[in-house]
C-alpha cells in the first residue's frame, strides 16, 4: 500500500508536468485513469501520421530514420526517440533507417557506431537499412554548388566572431557581410579552394542567402559548409568542407525518402529552415514531384539525478568520475544494461512517460518503478548476506545436512524450486542480530524472540561471542525442530525472517549498490560545475558478501531478486571464483 501511494504520487508529478498541458487530454480525479487512457489514445505523432495516410500523402508510404551523431554512447533519451522513430515504422507499416549524423569528423568514431548499433538491437529494434550522412557528401556538394549557381549561397571570408557579431537580434536586424554580393564565379571557385586544403580552418564558410532582416535567426544567412582539417572515420581525407547540421539533415531525410522526420523541441525554430532547404532542392529534382519529408518535433527526456548531454557524459569518461560509458550509474544504454535493466522495462518506462511538446523532467522514481515492475514476476528469488556473520544452531546434530526445497520465485507459478543445504553453521546478516536490542527489535538477541530462518526453521538467540575489538564474531542459536517450512508446524507465525547461506556452500561475493550519480534533481541548471554536484556515495563496493551457491552458474545481465534487498545482476567483471553483483535496483523506493 505504501508503495502504491508513493507510485502514485510520483506518476501525479510526472503527469502534471506531461500530461496536464494536452488539451486533448480531459482531467480525471484517478492518476491511475489517466495512465490507462494515455496508453490507449495516439500521441500526436501518430496523430499526424494517420491524417497523411487518410489523405494519401506520400503515396501512403511512411518512413522514419533514427538520425544518432556517432560521438558518443546512446543514453535514456536516445531511446525515447528510438521507440518514436521505430516504433511509428512498425505501427504503420513502414520502415526506419539508422542514419548516421556523421558530418563532424573531429568529434566522431567508429567505436560509437558500434555501440549504437548494439544499443538499438538490445531494446529489439531492427533498422531497414544503415545510412550514413557522409555517403551524401557528393550530392549535399553538388546542391550547395547549385545554391551559388542560383545566386542563394555565397563564400563569406569573415571571422566567425564577425559572422556573429552581424547576426543581430531577435529585435534588430541583422547586418548583410560585405561578401554577400560577390561574383558567383568567385564564390565557385572559393567553394572549390575549401575542399582542397588550400583554405586554413575558419578562414572562409559558405553561406546561404536568405535574409539578414528575419524575425528567425536562423534565416539571417545561415553557415552551410565550413573547413576541418581532420580525416573524417569513414571518408578519410577525400574531403575538407563539410556541411553543417541544418545543411546536412533535411537533405539526408529528401535523399532517403523519409516521410516523417521526428527529432526533439529544440529544433522547432530550424524548422523554416529545414523547408527552405527542401523547397530549393526540390527545385532541381522536379521529376520527384509531389513527394517531401516533414519535420515533427516532441519534448526531449529529462530525468533527474542525472545529466542527459553526451558532451557530459562524455567528460565523466574522460576525467575517469564514472568508470566508462557502461558504468551502471550511467544514464546510458549500455549502463543500464550492464546495471540489469531490460529493454522491457525500459520501453514501458517510455510508454508511461509519453510524448507531447512541452518540456519537463521525469522523476528517475518512475524509471526505477518501471524496472521492479518487470522483474518482479521475472526475477529469481536467492539469499545474499551483504555483511556475513555466523550463525551456530547448537541443537542440530554436528555432521548432519538436510536439503531444503525453495520456491524460485512465489511471482511465478511456473518458476520452479530449487534444493538447498541446510547445516548446523550458516551465516546471517550482521544486521539481523542486536546485542543491546530495543524493545521493538523483532530479530536476534540474547534471550530475544524467535525469529524464522527463511525457508527453514524457527530459532532463538542463546548466546554470542566476541572478539577482541568487542566485535560480535558469533551467534549461538537453538532451533524448534518441529517448525519446518513446508510441514505442519511450519504454519507457526513469528514475527519476523531472516536469510540466511550455509557456510561451507556459501559462495563469496563483491556487490556492488549504487545510488544516484548526483546529489542535486537537476545537476544542469545549478550555477556549480555539474562534476562539483557528483554523488560520492554513489557507488557502495561491499567486498565480503555471501551468496547462494547457486549464482555459481549465473550469467551477465541474469535477473535475481536478493530477498529482502533488491534485484542484482551479475556484472561483466564478474568470474568463478570471483563474483561480482550488481545491485539494479532497490527493492522499494527509498527516497523521501
Ligand atoms: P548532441 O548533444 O551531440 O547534439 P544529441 O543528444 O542531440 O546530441 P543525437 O545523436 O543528435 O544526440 O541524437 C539522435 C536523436 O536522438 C535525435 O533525433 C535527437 O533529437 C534524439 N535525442 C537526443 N537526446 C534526446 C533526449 N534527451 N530525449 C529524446 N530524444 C533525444
Ligand atoms: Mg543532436
Amino acid at each position: 500500500m505504501h508503495l502504491l501511494l508513493r507510485v502514485n504520487r510520483f506518476i501525479i508529478r510526472v503527469f502534471y508536468v506531461i500530461l496536464q498541458p494536452q488539451k486533448d487530454l480531459y482531467f480525471m480525479s484517478e492518476t491511475s485513469t489517466i495512465v490507462e487512457e494515455n496508453k490507449k489514445s495516439l500521441n500526436f505523432i501518430e496523430t499526424f501520421v494517420e491524417k497523411d495516410l487518410a489523405e494519401g500523402k506520400n503515396g501512403g508510404r511512411i518512413q522514419t530514420r533514427f538520425p544518432p551523431e556517432p560521438n558518443g554512447y546512446l543514453h535514456i533519451g536516445h531511446a525515447k526517440a528510438i521507440c518514436m522513430d521505430f516504433g511509428i515504422a512498425q505501427k504503420y507499416g513502414g520502415i526506419c533507417n539508422l542514419r548516421f549524423d556523421d558530418t563532424n569528423p573531429v568529434k566522431e568514431d567508429i567505436e560509437y557506431v558500434d555501440s549504437i548499433m548494439e544499443d538499438i538491437q538490445w531494446l529489439g529494434f531492427n533498422w531497414e537499412n544503415v545510412f550514413y550522412a557522409s555517403d551524401y557528401f557528393q550530392q549535399l556538394w553538388d546542391f550547395a554548388v547549385a545554391l551559388i549557381k542560383n545566386d542563394k549561397a555565397y563564400i563569406d571570408e569573415q571571422s566567425a566572431e564577425e559572422i556573429a557579431r552581424q547576426k543581430g537580434t531577435p529585435t534588430q536586424a541583422g547586418i548583410n557581410s560585405s561578401y554577400r554580393d560577390r561574383p558567383i564565379e568567385e564564390s565557385l571557385t572559393l567553394f572549390e579552394k575549401m575542399n582542397t586544403g588550400e583554405i586554413e580552418e575558419g578562414k572562409m564558410v559558405l553561406r546561404a542567402k536568405i535574409d539578414m532582416a528575419s524575425s528567425n535567426m536562423h534565416f539571417r544567412d545561415p553557415i552551410i559548409y565550413r573547413v576541418i582539417n581532420h580525416p573524417h572515420h569513414r571518408t578519410g581525407t577525400n574531403w575538407k568542407a563539410y556541411p553543417m547540421y541544418d545543411f546536412a539533415h533535411g537533405e539526408s531525410d529528401y535523399f532517403e525518402g523519409v516521410t516523417h522526420s521526428i527529432c526533439t523541441l529544440e529544433f522547432v525554430v530550424h524548422r523554416p529552415l529545414y523547408d527552405w532547404f527542401i523547397d530549393e532542392l526540390k527545385k532541381t529534382k522536379p521529376e520527384d514531384g509531389d513527394y517531401r519529408p516533414h519535420q515533427y518535433e516532441f519534448n526531449r527526456l529529462n530525468l533527474t539525478y542525472t545529466v542527459m548531454s553526451k558532451r557530459k557524459l562524455l567528460q565523466l569518461v574522460q576525467e575517469g568520475l564514472v568508470r566508462g560509458w557502461d558504468d551502471p550509474r550511467m544514464p546510458t544504454i549500455c549502463g543500464m544494461r550492464r546495471r540489469g535493466y531490460t529493454p522491457t522495462a525500459v520501453k514501458s518506462f517510455i510508454d508511461k512517460i509519453g510524448y507531447t511538446k512541452y518540456d519537463g523532467t521525469i522523476d528517475m522514481a518512475l524509471l526505477e518503478y518501471s524496472v521492479r515492475e518487470d522483474l518482479k514476476p521475472k526475477a529469481t528469488r536467492v539469499c545474499a548476506i551483504l555483511d556475513p556473520i555466523k550463525l551456530v544452531i547448537t541443537n542440530y546434530p554436528e555432521g548432519q545436512t538436510e536439503t531444503l526445497v525453495i520456491e524460485n520465485n512465489p511471482d511465478d507459478e511456473n518458476a520452479g524450486t530449487r534444493e538447498v543445504i541446510f547445516r548446523r553453521e550458516l551465516y546471517i546478516e550482521r544486521n539481523d542480530f542486536m546485542e543491546d536490542a530495543p524493545k521493538d527489535f523483532f530479530r536476534l538477541s540474547k534471550g530475544g524472540r524467535e525469529v524464522r530462518l527463511k525457508g527453514a526453521y524457527i530459532i532463538k538467540c542463546i548466546d554470542f561471542k566476541k572478539d577482541a575489538q568487542g566485535e560480535v564474531t558469533e551467534v549461538y542459536c537453538e532451533y524448534d525442530a518441529d517448525t519446518k517450512s513446508g510441514t505442519a508446524g511450519g504454519n507457526r507465525k513469528v514475527k519476523s525472517t531472516i536469510n540466511w547461506v550455509e557456510i561451507n556452500a556459501a559462495l563469496p561475493a563483491e556487490i556492488r549498490l549504487y545510488d544516484n550519480l548526483f546529489t542535486v534533481e537537476d545537476p544542469s541548471s545549478a550555477d556549480a560545475d555539474f562534476r562539483d554536484l557528483l554523488n560520492p556515495n554513489s557507488l557502495k563496493v561491499l567486498e565480503n558478501c555471501r551468496v547462494e551457491p547457486v549464482l555459481a552458474n549465473a550469467k551477465p545481465f541474469d535477473n535475481y531478486q536478493f530477498l529482502k534487498i533488491g534485484y542484482f545482476t551479475v556484472d561483466l567483471d564478474s568470474k568463478p571464483g570471483k563474483l561480482i553483483f550488481n545491485r539494479t535496483v532497490s527493492l522499494k523506493d527509498s527516497r523521501k
